[in-house]
């Protein structure tokens, strides 16, 4: 016999159990099996979620540089500020998705 969280309740509770002895949720379609990975299932999908912003950010730090490069021959602080902007937001967004990522990556 295992230990395992209700899927509803959260609270501990027996893997045999047919119902949740907290919160009377069905768990017979509920196998400790399917909750772990639907608990996989989550965690890549939110792999992915942080890859995706890891891109945006990618592309916003580029977009930055172009906007700061370009704004010499415009000639116009605006484009700089935004330009700047744009670097600075999209390092430290990228930055923290790379943390996020790793931090994610070492839960087991
Ligand atoms: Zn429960």
């Amino acid at each position: 016999m295992a230990i395992v969280s209700c899927p509803q309740c959260n609270k501990q509770i027996s893997d045999k159990a047919a119902t949740c002895s907290h919160c009377d949720v069905e768990l017979n379609k509920q196998t400790a099996e399917s909750i772990a990975s639907a608990g996989r299932v989550k965690r890549i999908e939110q792999a992915q979620s942080i890859q995706t912003q890891t891109f945006i950010a990618l592309i916003l730090f580029v977009g930055g540089f172009s906007l700061w490069y370009w704004q010499d021959t415009l000639d116009d602080q605006w484009y700089n500020t935004l330009g700047q902007g744009m670097i600075a937001v999209g390092f430290i967004w990228y930055l923290v998705n790379r943390i996020r990522l790793m931090v994610l990556k070492r839960q087991k």
